[in-house]
């Protein structure tokens, strides 16, 4: 059973060698009645949030991961063995699972059974995984949106951006996103439908950038970034304004978060912050499917995503995240069915 080990914990960025391949046995039965599944893992979820599980943390809504045991994330596998009533031998499930080729899950928590096959599996690990009810949930229930509004998502080219840039062209806002390289821009122009996006690396003055792109101010803020994005956005907001605060990922590598400084347009603007997590928001997955399923069938929603093959890559794709060298949504392929 090949599985990524994390050694230690990682100050500063993390790097490959953060994380190192071992090669264990795994006995392919669950322990006799026991409630627990035994996995075989086809795809892995590579998200920003695995950063802060790799420093020591203490009363946060994750835990973080342990040095020497293999990296636990999203994942979409199939069931090989199961003492749980919910799930049998043969079943395709996404939720909470291990970065090895074969895990044992003693009780799935967060761990839905994949009803519709007629999608891309790896899709689980994305549009209709944890990311696309991130997006979902931070549009729809935190941002209030109404037809007309002015809306600007930060990293919107990624696995959650890509969805609320194109969420709110269906429901006729004016949608611009800011990414990382060329290619990431056009996408968003070419094959998500923002009506504009710039490249924040080349927009050296963001205030200004924003101001070129927003005359009249932003009604929406999808945060994705924090930092100096944060602080630009602020000075650029529009009375009543709200802002979903998803992730600050120019933080996560920091040892101690940039001070924000234009915080003071909130009262002004009588903005509205809000932070949330998807964890509390899994009982609107039915609903969401409902929602999401029709519109990918229909052609009305695209999803970009970045493949890498082999378990063996994982750490690679893991720590690409933070250079922004995915382009969509990163997942890592361990076996085809
Ligand atoms: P992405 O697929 O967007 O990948 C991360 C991207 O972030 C990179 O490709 C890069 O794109 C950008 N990035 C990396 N470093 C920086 C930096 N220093 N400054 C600005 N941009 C940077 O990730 P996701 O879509 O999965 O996640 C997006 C955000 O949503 C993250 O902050 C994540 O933590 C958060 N999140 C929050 C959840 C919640 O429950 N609240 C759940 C899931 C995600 P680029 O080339 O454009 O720089």
């Amino acid at each position: 059973n090949k599985q990524i080990i994390l050694k230690d914990y990682v100050i500063g960025f993390p790097k490959e060698s953060d994380m190192i391949l071992k090669t264990s046995t795994i006995k392919l039965k669950v322990p006799e009645g026991s409630n627990a599944v035994l996995l075989k893992n086809l795809y892995l979820s590579c998200d920003p949030y695995m950063r802060n599980r790799m420093r020591k943390m203490e009363g946060s809504y994750v835990e973080s991961f342990t040095p020497g045991s293999p990296i636990t994330g999203y994942g979409v596998a199939k069931v090989v063995d199961s003492g749980h009533p919910n799930f049998k031998k043969g079943d395709l499930a996404w939720g909470k699972t291990g970065w090895e080729e074969y895990s044992l899950i003693p009780t799935p928590e967060v761990f839905f059974k994949i009803g519709h096959t007629d999608v891309p599996l790896s899709y689980y690990t994305g549009i209709l995984g944890m990311p696309g009810m991130t997006a979902y949930v931070g549009f729809y229930e935190i941002c209030s949106p109404k037809k007309g509004e002015y809306v600007f998502i930060s990293a919107a080219s990624g696995a959650v951006g890509q969805l609320v840039g194109q969420f709110a062209k269906l429901m006729g806002c004016y949608v611009v996103g800011s990414a990382g390289t060329k290619e990431k821009v056009d996408l968003l122009k070419n094959k998500f439908g923002f009506d504009a996006a710039f490249n924040y690396k080349e927009d050296q003055d963001l205030d200004e950038a924003l101001k070129r792109y927003f005359p009249n101010g932003i009604d929406i803020y999808f945060e994705n970034v924090g930092g100096k994005m944060l602080d630009a956005v602020l000075l650029n907001m529009r009375i009543h304004g709200r802002i979903a605060a998803c992730g600050m990922i120019s933080q996560y590598n920091l040892e101690r978060p940039e001070g924000i400084h234009n915080l003071f347009c909130l009262i002004l603007k009588r903005i509205r912050l809000e932070g949330f997590i998807v964890n509390d928001y899994y009982h609107l997955y039915p609903k969401f499917l409902d929602m999401i399923l029709p519109y990918i069938k229909e052609g009305k929603i695209e999803y970009v995503e970045d493949i890498a093959e082999g378990i063996e890559r994982s750490p690679a794709a893991l720590v690409g995240l933070f250079s922004g060298r995915n382009v969509g949504k990163q997942v890592v392929v361990v076996a085809h069915e």
